[in-house]
């Protein structure tokens, strides 16, 4: 038994998401057929005014302005902040769909110019699908910059995507640049707040994955008490010869392996329930969630599983100095500040580390937390460094109980710094 159990947890949480399908309802199923019905559409495009046709065009822009520019990129100035010698413009670029990426622009003394690269900036394997944006000049309120396209061929996100293909044949890598829309071989499905994009033979899991995507999220965001909306969020269902399980990153969610979670068990295909059913996706979603915030890899990892397998759909107990994972024997902590890939092992104590601490400080305290968090966004802070900060809780006992050492801010800023732009699974 032992065994089996080291064997399910060695495959992530993922495992946890085939114990918990429900057994199969014919009326379940009706109403998922009706939901999928419904949110099957085509997606909006944002709609910008004017076009402009010429490969070089000068503008002067300030904050709220758009412009299109050729290609169908457009351009958006979220915001526009002078902070002394500092110009910070925040511009979102669209690819003709509806949801921009945030470009800054830091503009320290001089006019600089500047390049606006599409699809994932960390993987800028071809400078060509950009915009060279070189500031003329700045007034306060506004600045005048002259775009240059530097692609004239470029018309769609899957002119990217082919592009990519040709030179990489590597659709993990690819599909990024066409992120709201499917590709070859590929459907959509769009619900309130997702869209789920993945291979045609996945439709049955998609559609089981969508339906559960709303309801999840809205337990979610019931449980952290979050009152923005996360903006509409891109998942890809990805094939997956050796893995399987999820990850959050710049580029939305990614969900791996259908075809093992398809014929892994047999009901994952239609089965369906009007509530959350689906603790991969309660993981999942709290990563999204909690995007940008200071939570160093143990703390994200924890809170992700807490929320998930114990809070949720519980299977995960937690002791006084460890934890029992569905009917397997106690497991004592695992060091937390160790650095390097996370084991099961440290994301099922970082759970029990955020159980005891709702447990000792109250739920209320919890969503204090959440906030403080969440109000943090961006900022170099540890965790734990920060929550003691604003809510003065003391972490001594923890740092025994939980295998935290003197070097363990450190360790966690660095962890922080190293996971800050990865995908979190
Ligand atoms: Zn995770």
């Amino acid at each position: 038994m032992r065994q089996t159990i080291l064997l399910i947890t060695a495959l992530g949480l993922t495992a946890v998401f085939f114990f918990m399908l429900g057994s199969q309802s014919n009326v379940a199923e009706e109403n998922l057929q009706t939901k999928v019905a419904e949110t099957i559409e085509t997606i909006p495009t944002k709609e910008f005014p004017n076009p402009v046709t010429d490969k070089t065009h000068t503008a002067t822009l300030t904050e709220g302005d758009t412009l299109t520019l050729s290609n169908n990129i457009s351009i958006e100035v979220v915001s526009l902040s002078q902070e002394s010698d500092t110009l910070n413009i925040e511009m979102l670029h669209y690819i003709t769909d509806d949801n921009g990426t945030t470009f800054p622009i830091n503009v320290e003394d001089s006019p600089k110019t500047h390049k606006l690269t599409l699809g994932d900036s960390s993987k800028n394997w071809n400078e060509d699908y950009a915009y060279k944006i070189k500031l003329k000049e700045i007034n306060g309120e506004s600045f005048t910059a002259e775009l240059t396209a530097l692609s004239e061929w470029l018309n769609s996100p899957k002119d990217l995507y082919d592009d990519c293909m040709s030179s990489k044949d590597d659709h993990d890598t690819c599909y990024i640049y066409s992120l709201y829309e499917p590709v070859q071989g590929e459907i959509q499905l769009q619900s309130e707040h997702f869209i789920v994009i993945g291979p045609e033979y996945s439709q049955s899991y998609m559609e089981f994955m969508s339906s559960q995507f709303e309801y999840c999220y809205t337990d979610m965001m019931d449980y952290l008490q979050i009152d923005e909306e996360i903006p509409f969020f891109p998942v890809r269902i990805l094939p997956s010869d050796n893995s399987s399980g999820g990850a959050v990153g710049d580029n939305g969610m990614k969900l791996l392996g259908p075809e093992r979670m398809l014929s892994r068990d047999n009901s994952s295909k239609t089965a369906s329930t009007n509530f959350c059913d689906n603790s991969l996706l309660s993981h999942e979603l709290v990563h999204a969630a909690m995007r940008g915030t200071p939570l160093s890899s143990v703390f994200n990892e924890g809170l992700a599983t807490y929320y998930s397998v114990v809070v949720k759909h519980p299977i995960l107990i937690c002791k006084a100095d460890g934890y029992i994972y569905r009917d397997n024997e106690k497991v004592e902590f695992a060091v937390l500040n160790k650095g390097g890939r996370l084991q099961t092992e440290q994301y099922h104590t970082g759970a029990c580390f955020w159980d005891e601490y709702v447990k000792d400080n109250g739920y209320n305290v919890f969503l204090e937390t959440i906030q403080v968090l969440k109000e943090a966004d961006g900022q170099q802070i540890s965790t734990l460094d920060l929550i003691n900060e604003a809510l003065g809780i003391d972490f001594t006992e923890a740092r025994s109980k939980y295998g935290f050492t003197s070097n363990s801010e450190k360790n966690f800023q660095q962890a922080q710094k190293a996971t800050a732009n990865k995908w979190l699974e």
